[in-house]
């Protein structure tokens, strides 16, 4: 960009703060990045944000996403999916559900802050490059039931998944897995009884899943038994093998 094109450029937003670039997170006005010209700082989020945003890369189990209390432990399988593991293959998240990752969540899940949607799809996007490129054949959210897709407005786990078939993490096939029946509400039972609440909650369509590599998509994983219940669904139905990527591992 020439000299002329940037100081209009720095001119338009001192008169017109509208036309400031914020960070989507905390809403401080971006900051011009001067080593690489006029481009901002990418992905519109300050630097304090960043920091406070930071992928997990070690000290999990990479099947079930179970983070280990002491950072310096590797990524290894942890005791329960060495003896009993869940149905899908390999958990991505991004970090832990917990301070700005939980904010964000939250915001956008309970709040209707579609406008974060954005940002968080790139951050579920970095937790599956840790597949090393991997593909999947069919890439589909975890469906809310119609009820309460009309009473939020929008499936949180759908637009996660919007644009991960131009990031060429495979096709995005929304309807592959839908609600037959809603579930009471899952918050005051223990995890077992979480589970037995979401049998045959779930119907796969084998027309789309048989013989498929399948990524399923949620906001946050906590007891699993939602994943569990989906995952099983999708198997049942013909689909070759799961994974599962969420944005936050409670
Ligand atoms: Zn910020
Ligand atoms: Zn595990």
């Amino acid at each position: 960009m020439s000299l002329l094109s940037r100081s209009l450029v720095q001119c338009a937003g001192r008169f017109f703060p509208a036309l400031q670039q914020r960070c989507v997170v905390c809403g401080v006005v971006l900051p011009w990045d001067d080593q690489q010209g006029i481009k901002l700082i990418p992905a519109g989020v300050c630097a304090p944000c960043r920091t406070l945003l930071q992928p997990r890369t070690g000290a999990f189990c990479p099947r079930c996403g179970l983070i280990f209390p002491s950072p310096e432990e590797p990524v290894s399988l942890c005791l329960n999916c060495r003896l009993s593991p869940p149905p899908w293959q390999e958990t991505f998240f991004f970090g832990p559900y917990e301070g700005l990752l939980k904010d964000l969540v939250l915001r956008y899940k309970f709040h209707g802050q579609l406008g974060l949607s954005l940002f968080l799809r790139g951050l579920l996007q970095h937790a599956l490059s840790r597949g090393n490129g991997r593909v999947f054949d069919i890439v589909t959210p975890v469906p809310l039931h119609p009820e309460k897709l009309r009473r939020r407005g929008f499936n949180q786990s759908l637009e996660l998944v919007r644009g991960l078939d131009r990031k060429g993490q495979g096709t995005v096939v929304p309807k592959a897995i839908i609600r037959i029946r809603s579930a009471p509400d899952q918050h005051a039972l223990v995890r077992a009884e979480r589970i037995r609440n979401l049998k045959g909650v779930f119907l796969a369509d084998s027309a789309l899943v048989c013989d498929k590599s399948v990524l399923l998509v949620d906001d946050i994983l906590t007891t699993g038994a939602t994943a569990k219940a989906a995952t099983e669904a999708l198997l049942k139905a013909g689909a070759r093998e799961v994974c599962l990527a969420v944005l936050a591992r409670a």
